[in-house]
């Protein structure tokens, strides 16, 4: 069986900078950068323009940004295998990395898998109904189709991913409509001003999705007033989900501490997770920052809580 000194496990930029840092401090570490709740390289493969990552005064595309680390990795020698990880033992040393075909024996793992956006499950949004036939959770990956333009899009949500995905469709279509259960938005200052002043964004406030319509495709929505309960029945092209994210965690079957909400449980101040020689780093273990940046420095803290591990080690 191969044996390592580090595994990390996640390609975004909390793996790509744990890599870059470990490489460097010659632990020869091995990326699998196969994740199925997400795409290889994490959420930043599926933004545009990422204009607050210092460094890029005029933005940069989340790929190129990514590629760009994932190659600076490379440059220090960091093995990287496109590959799930579909368990890990974390009940003894060395611990077993378990890979769609690569089993691992390890003496420390990094976990960088990062979050998967949330879905809700009314009628017409399931799988065999209207999901992926209209019906997304990103207005980044699928919003360029020619199946929503020129048509009235609907952005379920009221945080910064809502408003910028809904920013984002009015380059396609000819209304989006912002639906937000409450009476202000979750998101920043500066975006909600961007989003109430858009001319093609519309903000329905206190409403919630209850309902997908259509035939093949999506042709309406259904959508009530949480104060008064009425239903409104809207025509639509495309309904995207801005709702939050979920922590891609499921491979480590409950063998780490984590929160309510499934985060994983770091000591503060520290990427040490409640399993010595294990590390946690982006936002697997951050439900509040949740930024490129601070994914990317909490990559740099778990690789030299790794080293220092290691070494302690005699590893
Ligand atoms: P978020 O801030 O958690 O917002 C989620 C939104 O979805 C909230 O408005 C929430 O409503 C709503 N929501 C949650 N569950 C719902 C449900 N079951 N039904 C209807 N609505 C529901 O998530 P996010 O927008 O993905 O942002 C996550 C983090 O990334 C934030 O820290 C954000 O600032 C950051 N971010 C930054 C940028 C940027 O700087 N360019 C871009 C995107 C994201 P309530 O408001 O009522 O809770």
């Amino acid at each position: 069986m191969k044996k390592q000194r580090l595994i990390i496990v996640g390609a975004g930029p909390a793996g790509c900078s744990a890599a870059i840092y470990a490489a460097r401090a010659d632990l020869s570490p091995l990326m699998f950068e196969g994740f199925s709740s997400g795409p290889v390289g994490g959420q930043l493969m599926t933004t545009t323009d990422v204009q607050n990552f210092p460094g890029f005064p005029n933005g940069i595309q989340g790929p190129d940004l990514i590629g760009a680390m994932r190659q600076q990795a490379k440059r220090f020698g960091t093995e990287i295998v496109t590959e799930d990880v579909e368990s890990v033992d974390l009940t003894k040393r060395p611990f077993l990395v378990n890979g769609s075909t690569n089993r691992v024996e390890v003496d420390s793992i990094i976990i960088a898998t990062g979050a998967t956006a949330k879905r809700l499950y009314v009628p017409g949004t399931r799988d065999g109904e209207f999901w992926q036939k209209g019906v997304t959770a990103c207005a980044v990956c699928d919003g360029a189709l020619p199946m929503f333009r020129n048509k009235k899009l609907y952005v379920v949500g009221g945080g910064d991913t809502a408003v910028e995905e809904a920013i984002f469709l009015t380059k396609y279509s000819e209304t989006v409509y912002i639906v937000h259960r409450r009476n202000m938005l979750r998101a920043s200052k500066i975006m909600s001003r961007h989003a109430m002043n858009h001319p093609k964004i519309e903000i329905l406030w206190n409403h919630v999705l209850t309902r997908v319509e259509g035939d093949d495709v999506v042709t309406g929505v259904v959508l009530q007033n949480v104060e008064t309960h009425q239903e409104i029945v809207k025509e639509a092209g495309g309904v995207f989900f801005a709702i939050g994210h979920t922590p891609n965690v499921h491979f480590l079957n409950g063998q780490l501490a984590s929160d309510k909400d499934g985060y994983l449980i770091v000591k503060p101040g520290t990427t040490r997770s409640s399993v010595e020689g294990v590390f946690a780093a982006g936002d697997v273990q951050d439900k509040v920052y949740r930024q490129a940046v601070s994914a990317a420095g909490s990559g740099c803290m778990a690789a030299l809580d790794a080293e220092r591990f290691l070494m302690l080690q005699g590893s």
